[in-house]
This record gives C-alpha cells, structure tokens and sequence, in this order.
C-alpha cells in the first residue's frame, strides 16, 4: 500500500468515529431530557450546551488535522495534534476499525504515516550528531555470525543484508546507528544516545508501539520490507531512510523530485 491511501485510511476512520461521537452524545442528551427538566428547568439548555463545545470543539480538532495532512504543512498546534492522535484517537480508530472490519495493521499503518506527516508538517530540523536510525536485529542476514547488536561496526559489510548500506548512510551523515532486538533494548538505546530525534525501521505494531513510547520525541516510522515472513532476513527501502535523513539533518528541506 503506497503512504496516500494509508493517508485516506486515517482521514475515514476519523470522519466516522467523530460522527460516531457526534451521534452517541446526540443520543445521550435525547434520551435524559425529560428526566433533566424534573431536576432543574434549565438542565437540558445546561447540558445541551456543554455537549455542543465539546463536539463543537472535536469537529474543529479535526477538522484542523485533516487540512495539516492535507497541506502537509503545518496551520498550528500540529505538535498537540500529534499528542492527541498517539493518546486519544488511535487507540478509539482501532476500537472502530474492528466494528468495520479493517485489520489493525491496516490502522497502525496508517497511524504511522500519519505520525510521519505530522511531524514534516513542524520540522524545525535537528543536528546529525541527535538522530539516532533505530533498527531491528530481524535486519541482519540471519545467517550471520557477527553480533551487531553490541556494537553495529562491526559488520564486514558483505553486503547480504541491508546492514552494510545503513552503516555506509550513518558514517555519511554522522548519526547514531543502533541495532535492537526488542523494545527494552530499543527504549535503552534511546536512553543513552539521547536523540533530538528519531528515524526507526521496524513493522507496523512495533513502529506503533514505539512511537507511543517515545512521545514527544519525533519519531519518523519507515515499515520494513518482509519478503521471507515477519522477523526473518527483513528488509528496508535504503532510498527511504536516506530521505528521511536528508530531510531531517538539512533543515527539514525536501530532496529534489520528491513529492513530500
Ligand atoms: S552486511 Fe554485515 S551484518 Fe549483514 S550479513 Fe554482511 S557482515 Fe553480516
């Protein structure tokens, strides 16, 4: 799936679950208002009112965060949007997905993508030397003997795995290179390189789960290639990470013939 319909995926999921909002707490006010004019005569204005900012105020968040992914820029508050889609509307757009029948890796694709847009839409740019390319040992040719993990440069560069072009980009744009084999590891790395930023590889759920963690730190989530299954000899698009590291370590500047 190219990165616009897991765009379109997000912006769905969201319209229906506001309008689902909108709708439940419709209901809600409908079905207590006789009971809420026997407490006090001004009850249901009271209630009505109050609901009506709160909608009124998600359809505004909303609305603003679908023109930011639209534009690609940033209108304002994108940091606070990124917040409240990590903290608020993910875990809800699964809970809906699931009523729809779309696949939680389909949402956590999108909500990576989304996270990605969000953050080029304020990019304020970070030096090299605080980004940290997070990536997993499912990288490395499982084959190999050599334990990356430990330290990365140690691979001979033999290239039979992706290892050898990320090490190769890393000394190019003097960043932080880190091979992880889990979550504990990874929040470790992340801990002792103390990023301004970072660029991870990893599929859908730990992309997710990590840039959960790791909020408010930016966190641009590439999706590893997968042709052998998951967490075996996988791979990733090297065009991809060089991108986002020209991106972000030259002043959030886009490559030339790229379209965002
Ligand atoms: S490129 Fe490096 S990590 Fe990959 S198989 Fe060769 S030596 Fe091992």
């Amino acid at each position: 799936m190219t990165d616009e319909p897991k765009k379109r995926i997000f912006i769905g999921l969201i319209v229906f679950t506001v309008f689902l909002i909108t709708a439940v707490t419709v209901g809600l006010y409908l079905i207590p208002y006789i009971g809420l004019k026997n407490i006090h005569p001004l009850a249901p204005r009271v209630v009505c009112i109050t609901m009506g900012a709160v909608v009124g105020f998600l359809i505004f968040g909303v609305a603003l965060l679908i023109l930011t992914l639209i534009r690609g820029r940033e209108i304002f508050w994108s940091h606070r949007l990124r917040g409240i889609v990590i903290e608020v509307l993910f875990p809800i757009m699964v809970v809906v997905g699931k009523i729809l029948g779309i696949s939680k890796a389909k949402i956590q694709q999108s909500f990576v993508e989304v996270n990605n847009l969000l953050i080029r839409a304020k990019c304020n740019g970070v030096r090299s030397k605080r980004i940290l390319l997070l990536m997993p040992h499912c990288l490395q040719f499982n084959d190999c003997a050599i334990k990356i993990t430990s330290d990365v440069y140690k691979c001979q560069a033999c290239g039979k795995c992706r290892i050898k072009d990320l090490v190769e980009l890393a000394q190019q744009y003097g960043v932080h290179l880190s091979v992880a084999t889990g979550g504990t590891l990874a929040r470790r790395r992340v801990a002792e390189a103390r990023p301004e930023a970072i660029i991870a590889v990893a599929c859908e759920r730990d992309l997710t789960s990590g840039i959960q963690d790791a909020y408010p730190l930016p966190v641009i989530g590439i999706l590893n290639d997968r042709p052998h299954g998951p967490c075996f000899n996988t791979s990733v698009d090297i065009a991809k990470v060089s991108e986002a590291l020209s991106y972000l370590s030259k002043g959030c500047q886009k490559p030339r013939g790229t379209s965002r």
